[in-house]
């Protein structure tokens, strides 16, 4: 590019400056309120995290606040952002910074020492709290960077993401390193796409190695995606008045969020219309050697798949009623209406479809 790296890195910037979206952590210097935005958005998309990042911040606007809550009050607060063990690392590392005396770590290699904070989260907060000249490599950047210089090798291996880093750190503007970090990743989100990218309309075209070579596509070389493994689950949907019983999971990936009674079946195969007993009699023989209840069947309800990491999971609910048995830990009835319970997002979703369905047909039958 005519002007070199200087060039690229002005006009980065001022084309950030123009066009850069509205997103949580971007109205603030504040490092709390940059790393809740941070790992908020992992795996999680911008529409999805900003009414929780505000009530978040509104409920706990400082680690010390957050280190003082009760997991449940956090879990129930992080309800339907999924990827859990996020609220319970962000939970850590508040305590961790809450002990340290309440001020946030003033660096990125002291931000990495907190629970659940990786190198990009790091060199994020620092750059942006506090204009550390750090490159933050995201998987938006990941790919700018390889674009543009052409970098070849698979990023997940050692050498080749110390090849990006050294790339990103390179081009840095050490004036703006947090708004410099934050181009790079908006570029990759709505310009420089994974599939089809934008090169027409990008402001660094003309000094894009990829793009100069005719395949900007090619990069990053990344491995080929394993296809998602499918998980069938069988669950139980036993109510009583306004409340269900759910179960209170004890490990992850869910530990501490109430979910519904549930049996994987073996080797992720979907029951057909014709295996539904059999499902229905696997379940309660779970349920009773469990936890010790006795359920009957009176409905098989329609199927809820969500896809969660690598797994594509199909959850089949069957409504049934409570024939005997104590309902104790980890069982509850649990009222889902109730914000302060920790349910997943799977759970709030099968409950507030049967609820529909029934206030439907309630409608329906007065009519
Ligand atoms: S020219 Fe195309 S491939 Fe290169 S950085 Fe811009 S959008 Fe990405």
């Amino acid at each position: 590019m005519p002007g070199g790296i200087v060039e690229l890195r002005r006009r980065l910037l001022g084309w950030f400056d123009t066009n850069q979206r509205d997103l949580p952590g971007r109205r603030t210097a504040d490092p709390w309120a940059i790393l809740v935005s941070e790992i908020m958005l992992q795996q999680t998309t911008v529409a999805a995290a900003v009414p929780y990042y505000e009530r978040f911040l509104a409920r706990w606007p400082r680690p010390a606040d957050l280190a003082c809550a009760a997991t449940d009050e956090l879990l129930a607060e992080w309800s339907g952002l999924g990827y859990y063990r996020r609220a319970r690392l962000l939970h850590d590392a508040a305590r961790r910074v809450a002990d340290a005396g309440g001020a946030m770590p003033d660096g990125a290699d002291a931000l990495a020492a907190l629970p659940g904070v990786g190198r990009y989260t790091a060199a994020a907060v620092a750059s942006i709290a506090y204009g550390e000249p750090v490159a933050a490599v995201d998987g938006n950047v990941e790919r700018v960077v390889t674009r543009l210089l052409a970098l070849p090798g698979n990023p997940r291996q050692a050498a080749v993401a110390r090849a990006i880093r050294d790339g990103a750190q390179a081009l840095l503007d050490p004036r703006r390193a947090g708004s410099f970090n934050q181009s790079l990743m908006e570029l990759g989100a709505t310009i420089c796409r994974p599939t089809r990218p934008r090169c027409p309309d990008c402001p660094v075209g003309d000094g894009c190695l990829a793009r100069l070579q005719g395949a900007p596509e090619r990069y990053p070389e990344l491995p080929a995606r394993a296809a998602p493994t499918p998980v069938t689950r069988v669950a139980a949907l036993i109510g009583r008045g306004r409340h269900a019983l759910l179960e209170r999971r004890h490990a992850a990936p869910n530990e501490g969020f109430f979910e519904l009674p549930s049996l994987d079946l073996p080797g992720g195969t979907e029951p057909r219309a014709a295996d539904g007993d059999a499902a229905w009699s696997a379940l309660a023989l779970h349920l009773r050697s469990a936890f010790g209840i006795r359920v009957t069947l009176d409905e098989a309800l329609s199927p809820h798949r969500h896809t969660i990491t690598r797994y594509r999971i199909t959850v089949h609910p069957f409504a049934g009623t409570l024939s005997s048995g104590a309902v104790k830990s980890p069982l509850a009835w649990v009222d889902p209406a109730r914000p302060d319970q920790p349910l997943t997002t799977a759970t709030r979703r099968i409950l507030a479809r049967v609820r529909a369905n029934t206030e439907r047909r309630g409608s329906t039958s007065r009519t």
